[in-house]
């Protein structure tokens, strides 16, 4: 039997780093029918649309994806495809692990953390109004009114919608993952000294949530202490739970601690469908050079084995890429000990070496 999974290549790295993901899944004698899916810039010069319905279509009826990262332009132009993508499909969870493996460059031996990021709502929710726009105008008279404070005439606002819905339903995913992986300790991160009806809302729900789970340890960071925490004594941590944005930035930061953003792989999991996708963006510098890290993508690649069932072929390409690591020889320039090292192995070279210790 074949599995029909959606490919979404992306732009930047993303087709390079995509295709050497894709031929190590093969390698594994698994079958795939890859049902290739463009989104982004260039669909969207083409079509009017980053994210036709084409894409969300193709993964409704696959129910999984795999994807590289897509371009989304600053400041300016259209929303982000990634961003719209998860709301589109309610993959809330996003789960994004940050691992050592032995011969990574890093500061940090032994890292086995796991980001649990809510995918739907806080500042990602898209509702902005732009400076001296009819809504922007009208909030700020609104606030005025309901609180007396001043917002000045010449802002930009974005709303920060936190939900008791959406608290719940991300820390509970936290749990059951705690759970059925055998991790011990769930930590809450949140700003609830000063945001207390948003952040303060997501404690309170995590505190609820954190009862059902008596065998699980339970405990809260505010962000600030978090970074640093995590940045001093990383070993005290096992699964973090974290509204949109704090997620997003400690992902990056937990990439750090293993050794980069080359990686860190991820996965956008709703009660339908799932979305495997690096951490990572799409590194528009490299694009086309042949140099990106694929092993974010190609671990996304593993989480994606192991949502399938497909848990031994999920342990031979982590095995294969971890061995690739320690060895230290076919590793993009990411891994090497300075950028423009000349022995840096290519984007496709790390697929064949990974392809050929899983092989061997
Ligand atoms: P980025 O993650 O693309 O790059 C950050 C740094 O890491 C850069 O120096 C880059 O060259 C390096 N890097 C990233 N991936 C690498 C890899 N696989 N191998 C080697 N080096 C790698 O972040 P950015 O520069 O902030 O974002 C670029 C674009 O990607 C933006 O448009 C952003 O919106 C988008 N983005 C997309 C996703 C996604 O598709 N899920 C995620 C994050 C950012």
């Amino acid at each position: 039997m074949a599995y029909n999974i959606t490919l979404i290549p992306g732009d930047g790295v993303g087709p390079e780093i995509a295709e050497a993901a894709v031929r190590v899944l093969e390698a594994t004698g698994i079958s795939f029918n890859w049902e290739i899916q463009n989104a982004g810039g260039e669909v969207y010069e083409k079509e009017g649309n980053p994210l036709p319905d084409r894409v969300l279509d193709s993964i409704k009826k696959n129910r999984i994806a795999i994807k590289g990262p897509v371009t989304t332009p600053v400041g300016t132009g259209f929303r982000s495809v990634n961003v719209t993508l998860r709301q589109a499909l309610d993959l809330y969870s996003c789960v994004r692990p940050c691992k050592s493996y032995k011969g990574a460059r890093t500061r940090y031996d032994n890292i086995d953390l796991v980001i649990i990021r809510e995918n739907t709502e806080d500042l990602y929710a898209g509702i902005e109004y732009e400076k001296g726009s009819e809504g922007a105008k009208s909030i700020i008279s609104l606030v005025e009114k309901l609180s007396n404070k001043k917002i000045r005439q010449d802002s930009g606002i974005s709303l920060k919608p936190i939900s008791v819905f959406g608290t719940e339903r991300i820390v509970r995913y936290a749990f059951e993952y705690a759970k059925k992986n055998r991790r011990k300790k769930v930590t809450a991160v949140h700003k609830a000294n000063i945001m207390k009806f948003s952040d303060g809302l997501f404690l309170e729900v995590s505190r609820e949530v954190a009862k059902d789970y008596p065998d699980i340890e339970f405990e809260d960071k505010i962000i600030d202490n978090m970074c640093m925490q995590l940045v001093q004594k990383p070993e005290l941590y096992d699964v973090l739970v974290l509204p949109n944005l704090y997620g997003d930035v400690v992902s990056d930061l937990g990439a750090g601690l293993i050794g980069g953003l080359g990686l860190a792989p991820g996965a956008n999991i709703g009660d339908g469908y799932a979305v495997f996708e690096a951490t990572h963006g799409s590194a528009p510098k490299y694009k086309g050079l042949n140099k990106a890290n694929p092993m974010a993508v190609m671990l996304s690649g593993v989480m994606m084995l192991r949502h399938l069932g497909e848990t031994d072929a999920a342990e031979r390409v982590d095995n294969a890429i971890a061995s690739v690591i320690r060895e230290g020889k076919h590793v993009t320039y990411d891994m090497k000990p300075s950028p423009d090292d000349p022995s840096a192995e290519t984007t496709s070279g790390v697929a064949d070496a990974v392809i050929s210790r899983l092989n061997s």
